[in-house]
């Protein structure tokens, strides 16, 4: 069996026994296959092998995938977007998991065909580097996002801290999935918010056991370019 095979097997085994470990179905989880550090042929092979969700972070990734890649496949912008860039690819999307301001629902609403499902991108952990409302600011953003109807909020997005210490990673995600049930719990037409984007190549087996429905995986997946 290849490298490649084989990472996509043991990836698999590792979400199929933490949805045992938690109690969750396999099917309630789905891989974004992160591939914004590998070509266009590389994300050919990931979809060969049963994962049509891609991820890309940047506007110029994921157009240049777009046109090499003629496979059905649903796309998750999974980068900081610059207001800007909006008009460049907002159409090219099926989710974006990183609205973290108003100013960006506003440029969606002028841009976009049609609504967009969005994942508003919280910062937990509240370290400086990170992007992303405070949880205090997520209710009060729904709010304001009614006058938005572009934007659909199918859920909430987050990065765990860089660190060794698990627990810390599970905190995190365990908020924000406390924070995902308030927000469900005001039952906004516009934003629905059951989903949860979190979890990425270290620590995507702790995210599926607070209730990831959405895992973020690059490297762990797809490696990196260099390594050939
Ligand atoms: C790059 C990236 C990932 C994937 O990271 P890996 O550690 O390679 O799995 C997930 N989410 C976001 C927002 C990213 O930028």
């Amino acid at each position: 069996m290849d490298a490649r095979k084989r990472r996509i097997d043991d990836i698999e085994h590792e979400i199929i026994t933490a949805c045992e470990r938690s109690g969750r179905k396999r099917s309630d989880v789905t891989i974004v296959a992160v591939t914004k550090q590998v070509s266009a042929e590389r994300a050919k092979e990931v979809i060969a092998d049963g994962i049509f969700h891609l991820g890309e972070n940047r506007s110029e990734g994921l157009l240049a995938k777009q046109h090499q890649i003629k496979d059905h496949v649903i796309w998750h912008f999974i980068g900081n977007v610059q207001s800007r860039k909006v008009k460049d690819f907002i159409n090219q999307i099926d989710y974006l998991h990183s609205l973290d301001r108003i100013g960006l629902a506003k440029e969606i609403q002028k841009r976009a065909d049609q609504t967009l499902d969005c994942f508003v991108q919280v910062n937990v952990s509240g370290e400086e580097s990170k992007s992303g409302l405070s949880p205090e600011e997520v209710g009060p953003f729904l709010d304001e996002l009614a006058a938005y109807d572009k934007v659909r909020v199918v859920g909430l997005m987050t990065m765990a801290p860089f660190t060794e210490d698990t627990e810390l990673i599970r905190q995190v995600f365990r908020s924000l999935r406390e924070l995902r049930d308030e927000m469900a719990a005001k039952q906004l037409d516009y934003a629905p918010c059951q989903l949860l984007s979190m979890g990425m190549s270290n620590d995507y087996t702790i995210a599926i056991e607070e209730g990831a429905t959405h895992v973020r995986i690059g490297t762990a997946l797809v490696g990196t370019e260099s390594e050939g």
